[in-house]
């Protein structure tokens, strides 16, 4: 689609007036563009709150004028972003004023997916939803119902985790990235994600974590690079990223090391032999505080390898090598600057563990941080306090209610399927078209949308022609959502009370306050308070397990837990200094004279934070049957023992596809990454990624972000594969072309761009176009990738392999 920009402002304008509105923002902003009339004045405020634009939990403050939301700048004190913004979050009016919102309950008349919809009122669409779900309860099939969640912030995890507690169903499965955590539980007995003191940090080692342009705190990754690389006094760090792509990441780093897609944990192993091999290491730290880097024997007086004889015997440079492509003197020497370059860290994100040998990887990537002592120190990973909010009471439940969460998970998580997950998303519409363990009856969509954003995509679209009725809260009609029974639309992320936790890359607990910065804009409520709506109407200990009016009720309680702990609120720039001062003289927070002085100003200021960090250990950081930072890991092992009751545990790891036995099995190891086409059939891997501007496939929806999309690659409202140039020209593809990208599972259309960061074998999609809902500016534009990729996944932890799909290519 070529749009110009005076297109653009008379579609947008169309837009607008199709809305009926007098008040209609956008086309204000667009037409004051043009006119000469000055903005009418009104009154006029800003007010502090959270984007919810990615997982960042970036400060904002908004310019509100008559009531109406007019511009979105960053809030000044916030610890993340200290007034800084995003692209992405500047855009963040176009999600209040997108003219196709849903604008209130509604339910489907015609079949599934069609377009017949009629407007409910709230009473009556709670009344519906809660008398289906109380006829479940009594036919004893509470476990049928589940809830899909994708990453839901702050107190709404528990909150929907509760409803189905106390209603009595164990299915509640989160879209989860927690690759991190489970290395974390592991190694160190603690299933959380940890932060990275990157500021303190001299050499940064990074697995295919793209930080500046979709980590989880891009503004937070841009402000750390720029002290870095600018404002940090003496010594520069170092950053390295390791990927198979040159991301913009890669770009602002001083070195990319690209590597064969599925093979970063050899490298990590590849860096620890060396290291070992070199007596590099932190001998301190490994003699005292790890477990299993030597030999040992049990109890019983047998015989175990340790960490070290596994590395000197396995993992030989030239093999490391062949499997990952990269030279062994780039491995030699960054492995010198990583033991060397005190205070160093690594770290990892999608990019090296969403392969089906990603718990491994992940779990060999944070080996590397023990090896040379960087954990729990300056400039090391650090494992933030949670935020003190107050405990919520245990749910009481009723006898249905604790038969029915008894029951098994519909995504198999825990069990020897996958023995280590949590949840296990992508697991969903295989059991639900094989009733495996059972039917579903009843599923909630919250703040997700597979049939666009998963694998698999049509085994969700198929699944859920299988379950009776769907419930979603999407507050926009994307492709899910138009499967949906019931459509209960969420405000927007401007218009609700929410809270906002952030934990990863921080050292310290912070938490944002979302608030409703303008009145709803339409017939919309927030899904917590429609939870809270529905248990209610149940009835009975379902009720009784929410004894908050609404969940400002539930946030405003929270509040009491950090008014008591200390910290403080966004109220003054807290430079380095500052802090350290207030760590050495004891923290002493702001007195309040009563709490309700407290949460008004907490509210009015946008959040709370504790500054005062403690590289204090024990066992706040390892909880491990060892007590110590286990290299082999004891809790893996009993875990695989447990589940594969009574068999032997090397038929478990059969089943589970693992290929190490032993000992081996339970120390940070390289597995080779399963890949669906041969190589002689399919020579590319498929490389998607996440683009700075559509905040996953979010964005699409936006069109400021369509537009600026143009900036990196040239191609506005458009998707694209990128082609290493030599690889291109092997087959007479060249720049601009329109090609075919075929998997084992389909093909799709789009342009090439031939692009020196591609490798020879390894071709690079954007995700976030291709929708076929969505609204106006999201629809019918570019391709999605996801929609050839196969279902695949690590089967220790669940994680979904997104990386696993090889593709031809060929001129189209
Ligand atoms: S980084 Fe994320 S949270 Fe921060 S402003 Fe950008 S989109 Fe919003």
């Amino acid at each position: 689609m070529d749009l110009d920009r005076r297109d653009f402002l008379k579609v947008s304008t169309a837009a607008c007036a199709g809305l009926g509105l007098s008040g209609c923002v956008l086309k204000k902003l667009i037409e004051s563009e043009e006119a000469e009339a000055p903005w009418p004045p009104g009154p006029e405020s800003w007010v502090a709150s959270v984007c919810q634009q990615c997982p960042g939990g970036c400060g904002i403050q908004v310019r509100v004028i008559d009531g109406t939301a007019v511009k979105i700048d960053g809030l000044p004190f916030h610890p993340v972003n200290r007034g800084r913004l995003c692209a992405v979050g500047q855009a963040g009016l176009q999600v209040l004023y997108d003219p196709d919102r849903i604008k209130g309950p509604m339910r489907r008349m015609g079949g599934r997916g069609s377009s017949n919809w009629q407007s409910l009122s709230w009473d009556e669409a709670i009344r519906l939803v809660a008398e289906k779900l109380a006829e479940i309860r009594r036919r004893d099939e509470s476990h049928t119902v589940a809830i899909l969640a994708g990453q839901p912030r702050g107190l709404m995890d528990r909150l929907l985790a509760r409803f189905l507690d106390a209603y009595g169903s164990p299915n509640y499965i989160r879209n989860s990235c927690d690759g991190t955590a489970k290395a974390v539980l592991l190694t160190q007995g603690i299933d959380t994600l940890v932060g990275y003191d990157l500021e303190h940090s001299n050499f940064i080692l990074s697995f295919g974590y793209s930080l500046v342009e979709a980590g989880w705190s891009p503004v937070l990754a841009h402000r750390i690079y720029g002290y870095l690389r600018q404002e940090r006094p003496g010594v520069k760090a170092k950053i390295v990223q390791v990927e198979p792509r040159l991301s913009m990441t890669g770009a602002r780093s001083d070195q990319w090391i690209p590597i064969t897609p599925g093979t970063d944990g050899a490298l990590a192993l590849g860096l620890a032999y060396v290291i070992v091999r070199e007596g590099l290491y932190d001998k301190r730290f490994v003699e005292e505080q790890t477990f299993g880097f030597e030999d040992w024997q049990d109890g019983s007086g047998a015989s175990h390898l340790g960490f070290k004889s596994l590395l000197l015997k396995a993992y030989q440079l030239e093999e490391v090598s062949t499997i990952t492509g990269v030279p062994v003197e780039t491995i030699i020497r960054l492995a010198k600057e990583f033991a060397r370059e005190k205070p160093a860290v690594a770290l990892a994100e999608r990019g090296a563990s969403m392969h089906t040998n990603g718990l491994y990887t992940r779990m060999a990537i944070h080996c590397l941080n023990a090896l040379v002592g960087s954990i729990n120190v300056p400039g090391g990973v650090v494992l933030s306090e949670e935020v003190p909010l107050t405990p919520w009471p245990p749910v009481e439940g009723d006898a249905l209610g604790l038969k029915g969460r008894l029951m098994p998970r519909i995504d198999h998580a825990g069990t020897s399927r996958f023995p280590i997950a949590s949840h296990v998303f992508s697991q969903v519409p295989r059991s639900i078209l094989r009733q495996d363990p059972y039917p579903i009856n009843v599923l909630f969509l919250y703040y997700t949308n597979p049939i666009h954003s998963a694998p698999d995509a049509m085994g969700f679209a198929k699944a859920f022609e299988k379950v009776p009725f769907i419930v979603s809260f999407s507050p926009f009609m994307d492709e899910s959502a138009q499967q949906a029974d019931l459509i209960l639309p969420d405000h927007t992320y401007l218009e609700r009370w929410q809270d906002d936790p952030v934990n990863p890359m921080m050292k310290y607990p912070v938490l944002g306050i979302r608030r409703p910065v303008v009145k709803p804009s339409y017939d919309t409520r927030n899904t917590g308070d429609v939870i809270i709506g529905i248990a209610k109407a149940i009835g009975g200990k379902v009720a009784a397990a929410f004894a908050w009016d609404d969940f400002e009720g539930i946030l405003k309680d929270a509040a009491k837990g950090i008014f008591h702990a200390g910290g403080t609120l966004f109220t003054a720039p807290f430079e380095e200094a500052q802090v350290k001062s207030l760590e050495e003289r004891g923290w002493r927070p702001p007195r309040y004279k009563s709490f309700d002085e407290f949460w008004d100003q907490l509210v009015e200021r946008g959040g709370w934070w504790d500054p005062a960090y403690q590289f204090v250990g024990g066992r706040r950081l390892f909880k491990t049957v060892s007590g110590k930072f286990e290299f082999y890991s004891q809790h893996l092992r009993r875990t695989l023992e447990r589940v594969a009751a009574g068999k032997p545990v090397s038929e478990l790891l059969r089943e589970l596809k693992v290929t190490a036995r032993e000992d081996q099995a339970y120390l940070p190891h390289y597995e080779p990454a399963r890949f669906i086409g041969e190589a002689k059939d399919y020579p590319f891997y498929l490389n998607t990624f996440k683009s700075a501007t559509y905040a996953g496939s979010r964005g699409a929806s936006q069109p400021h972000l369509q537009e600026i999309s143009r900036l990196p690659i040239g191609l506005p409202w458009d998707s694209w594969v990128e082609i290493n140039p030599q690889a291109a020209k092997g087959l007479g593809i060249a720049d601009g072309d329109w090609v075919w990208v075929e998997s084992p599972l389909g093909k799709l259309k789009t342009r090439a761009r031939l692009y020196p960061g591609a490798m020879p074998d390894v071709v690079n999609m954007p995700v976030g176009q291709g929708h076929k809902a969505y609204g106006r500016w999201a629809k019918g534009r570019g391709e999605n990738p996801n929609r050839i990729l196969g279902e695949e996944r690590d089967s220790l932890a669940g994680f979904t392999a997104w990386y696993a799909t090889r593709v031809k290519l060929s001129k189209a």
